[in-house]
């Protein structure tokens, strides 16, 4: 704004030379305005005024050189019309109208990256993948296995470790609930169906078990959000008891939660919470904050 002002001021004061000049060309007057030496005066003065004209010719290219480009002009054709409003409310609408706009312009390029970057991640388990047939997007394999398979694979798993005991319950249909306790230090809950992980819900070793509650404590609530990530991560629509493994051998690093410090920093605690994210090829634990980006 400080050099629109500059530049404005900069042709004000070449309109006012200029018009003196006009002025005095016309009245036949020097700058002095006497008539008695008017006539010898009056090509020097004519000089001065020139040259005066000629500096500030100069100043106002200056200053319109210093000036940023006014940004493009929306194209909001039929907007316009609000500026004209009878109502001041109506008028104010512009504004809002076109501070909009910028938003969703902004929203629809970042959507347009974010959907790039998904359709990169092979291991996406979204329905809303783009460029596949339909039938391919189906997922067959892991939710269509018989229930002796999901609790053979299962045992399985809970015979690896000596300090994780997995149960399995079947209440409300065929597919399994699993009821992990790690230690004495959390329980988690798993909904499969078939050996597809759908939720997880992980809670402190005190706490009630349900797959409809959260934890009460900010650590669990980190790690139930984790476990998610963990899900799509170790996903595998194609050899489905591997994605299983591979997420239960990562839940299992929690079990030194509260007594390993952040791979990164070295600290135990930070802003109040143990290291709560385990990276997913070697299990080592970071804080949140720390984690390799
Ligand atoms: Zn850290």
């Amino acid at each position: 704004m400080a050099e629109l002002q500059t530049a404005l001021t900069a042709i004000r004061l070449l309109r006012i030379s200029v018009r003196q000049l006009f002025n005095s060309v016309g009245s036949g007057q020097g700058v002095d305005g006497g008539e008695d030496n008017s006539m010898t005066n009056f090509p020097r003065d004519l000089q001065e005024f020139l040259s005066t004209i000629a500096s500030r010719v100069r100043d106002v290219e200056q200053a319109v050189n210093t000036l940023e480009p006014t940004p493009e002009p929306f194209d909001l054709p039929s907007m316009m019309y609000l500026g004209q409003h009878t109502t001041q409310e109506g008028q104010a609408f512009h504004d809002t109208l076109v501070n909009t706009y910028r938003w969703i312009k902004d929203v629809e390029e970042k959507s347009d990256v974010a959907q790039t970057l998904l359709n990169q991640n092979s291991m996406t388990r979204s329905y809303l993948t783009a460029g596949r047939p339909v039938k391919k997007r189906l997922r067959t394999a892991s939710h269509n296995v018989p229930p002796e398979q999901v609790d053979s694979v299962i045992m399985t798993i809970n015979r690896l470790y000596d300090d994780m005991t997995i149960t399995i319950s079947r209440q409300l249909s065929s597919n399994a609930v699993l009821h992990v306790t790690l230690g004495h230090i959390l329980k988690a809950v798993i909904a499969c169906k078939g050996l597809l992980i759908e939720s997880v819900v992980v809670k402190g070793y005190g706490e009630s078990t349900d797959l409809w509650t959260e934890s009460r404590h900010e650590v669990f609530k980190k790690l139930t959000e984790n476990a998610y990530a963990a899900m799509l991560q170790f996903d595998s629509p194609t050899s489905p008891e591997c994605s299983v493994i591979s997420f239960m051998d990562w839940f299992h690093s929690f079990t030194n939660l509260f007594s390993v410090p952040c791979k990164r920093c070295g600290l135990y605690l930070h802003n109040f919470l143990p290291p709560t994210w385990r990276d997913f090829d070697t299990l080592e634990p970071y804080h949140q904050e720390c984690r390799a980006s």
